[in-house]
């Protein structure tokens, strides 16, 4: 497919680029990073899913992995990091769909092309023309070790750096503080927290989505423990207790690297780690208390 429009902007086409073309074109399967077939659902098509998506600081796991172009016969042209360190499908997007896309492929060249496509396709050129086959193998080599290759201590190194799955950040758990807290700080880190905003999905009416704790705003879990005027003041009196800097957290991961931006020393940390796990649990529970108890929040100084 690719090579039927190619040729038409290739002038000089030779045995050497058809083979790139032919060797290094997709088959018949889903657009994954890692193969599977589109057709195929379960157990692998998920691990598929997840392990395609896995990003540490906005790098995908599949990014790591890197082609070196030998006789092309095992790097898949759009899919593999090969001629890049991101794959062509994510560099030329509007070429990628037109490739994706089998309705175009007989007629796109006549389409009229916009500004963008233009910029993308002399870009495209640029880096795919210099390509020159040989008769080595393809290589696969892994990009986040220096000695370039893959071992198990170096993917788990990859996987326990800042972020986790879907870029979530991951955080350390606190030691000497209720399981529960750890837990609730685990979950809050997924998004798994179901406030009435989470809990809100298309064509089904759970009522009000407003704060359970101030009944004025958007019940998200930034807002709970950030924004709602309870937790604002709950973070002003615990910085005056611990003799800290005034506290402002907007996000979830501002209140987990809280800890490590005050300004105290080693052992003091630790603690004020713990006293913002369970302040945020805390939190939540009121919250709960509030909405399934109809109980009275009031903040005592
Ligand atoms: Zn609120």
């Amino acid at each position: 497919m690719l090579s039927k429009w190619f040729w038409r902007y290739k002038n000089e086409p030779d045995a050497l680029w058809r083979k790139v073309i032919d060797a290094l074109h997709v088959s018949n399967r889903s657009w994954n990073s890692v193969p599977v077939k589109a057709s195929l659902s379960g157990v692998r098509k998920t691990i598929v899913g997840v392990v395609d998506k896995f990003k540490v600081e906005e790098r995908r796991l599949p990014n790591l992995f890197k082609g070196v172009c030998g006789n092309g016969d095992n790097i898949r042209f759009w899919l593999d990091n090969w001629i890049s360190d991101v794959c062509l499908k994510d560099l030329f997007p509007s070429i990628f769909k037109m490739e994706k896309n089998k309705k175009y492929v007989q007629g796109w060249y006549s389409m009229p092309l916009n500004g963008d496509m233009i910029n993308e396709w002399i870009s495209f050129r640029n880096l795919v023309d210099v390509v020159r086959l040989s008769d080595d193998t393809d290589k696969c080599v892994w990009l986040s070790d220096s000695n370039e290759r893959f071992s198990v201590k170096s993917a788990k190194d990859f996987v326990r750096s800042k972020t986790s799955v879907n870029g979530r950040f991951v955080f350390k758990w606190a030691k000497g503080v209720p399981k529960e807290c750890n837990i609730f700080m685990w979950r809050t880190s997924l998004n798994r927290i179901p406030t009435y905003k989470a809990l809100q999905v298309p064509n089904c009416n759970f009522g009000s989505t407003l704060c359970g704790l101030c009944n004025s705003w958007d019940e998200t879990i930034e807002h709970i423990l950030c924004h709602c005027h309870v937790a604002a003041s709950i973070w002003d009196h615990i910085s005056m207790w611990c003799k800290v800097d005034s506290i402002f957290v907007s996000s979830v991961k501002d209140i987990i690297e809280l800890s490590s931006k005050v300004n105290l020393d080693k052992k003091s940390r630790k603690v004020f780690k713990c006293i913002v796990f369970v302040t945020r649990w805390c939190l939540w529970k009121a919250r709960n208390e509030k909405v399934f108890d109809n109980a009275t929040i009031t903040i005592e100084y």
